[in-house]
């Protein structure tokens, strides 16, 4: 049964303990142990709805996704997605705040980070809350072992961003000011779509951390 009212999302997604996973705490550096595999463990910070990785567990039943989203509304979202689609084995949500990600992840633990349209947070007070501003990105650098992909539609996020990158002294594997130019068969997010449909640019980095 579907839930129309947004409110119940919080104990309708405890209908799918087998997608959204809330006692994840408990997973925290036993994910592979969780997936039953040793496939690597790609995660998408900010998931939104869910196109993103829904698309990516497809093509990739090799990897392991996890989406974290902190919007219980938009897990609901995501969920119904998830649930429209053939069984994902290999494709869980985490209502989950990034803020917190050395709670649910170990060091190390995570072999890809997406982050995908990021909330930009203009303004200076509101720095610490930008997942590649110092305090949550020098987390997530803590939990990844492999490369970080970014996009953005956003100028000044993306210009922010490479200043930190550089600050942090990662390299950069791939760096694209029109990515739907430079590159064909991109998995793109709903927020691409939307942006991408109003005639703007989408930016894009891949970076690696020396580990
Ligand atoms: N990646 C999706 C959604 C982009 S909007 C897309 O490209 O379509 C950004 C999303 O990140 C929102 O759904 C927002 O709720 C989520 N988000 C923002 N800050 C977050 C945080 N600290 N932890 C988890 N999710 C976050």
């Amino acid at each position: 049964m579907r839930v129309r009212n947004v409110k119940n999302a919080d104990t309708y997604i405890l209908d799918y303990p087998t997608i959204v996973i809330t006692n994840y705490l408990d997973y925290k550096g036993k994910w592979h142990t969780y997936f039953k595999n040793n496939n690597p463990i790609y995660v998408e910070i900010g998931m939104g709805k869910g196109k993103f990785l829904i698309e990516n567990a497809k093509r990739n039943k090799d990897i392991n996704y996890i989406g974290i989203e902190k919007e219980i509304s938009i897990v609901y979202k995501a969920l119904n997605k998830v649930l429209e689609e053939e069984k994902l084995d290999n494709l869980i949500i985490l209502h989950a705040d990034a803020e917190g990600i050395l709670d649910i992840f170990e060091e190390n633990e995570i072999d890809k980070v997406y982050l995908n349209f990021s909330d930009p947070w203009p303004k200076n007070r509101h720095e610490k809350r930008r997942l590649t501003g110092p305090i949550i990105f020098s987390n997530i650098l803590k939990i990844l072992k492999g490369d970080l992909e970014f996009k953005t539609d956003n100028r000044k996020l993306f210009e922010y961003s490479l200043i930190q990158f550089n600050n942090l002294k990662l390299n950069i594997e791939e760096l694209s000011l029109d990515l739907h130019k430079d590159k064909e068969d991109v998995i793109t997010t709903e927020y691409e779509d939307k942006f991408t449909s109003l005639g703007q640019v989408i930016y894009y980095i891949k970076l690696k951390e020396d580990k």
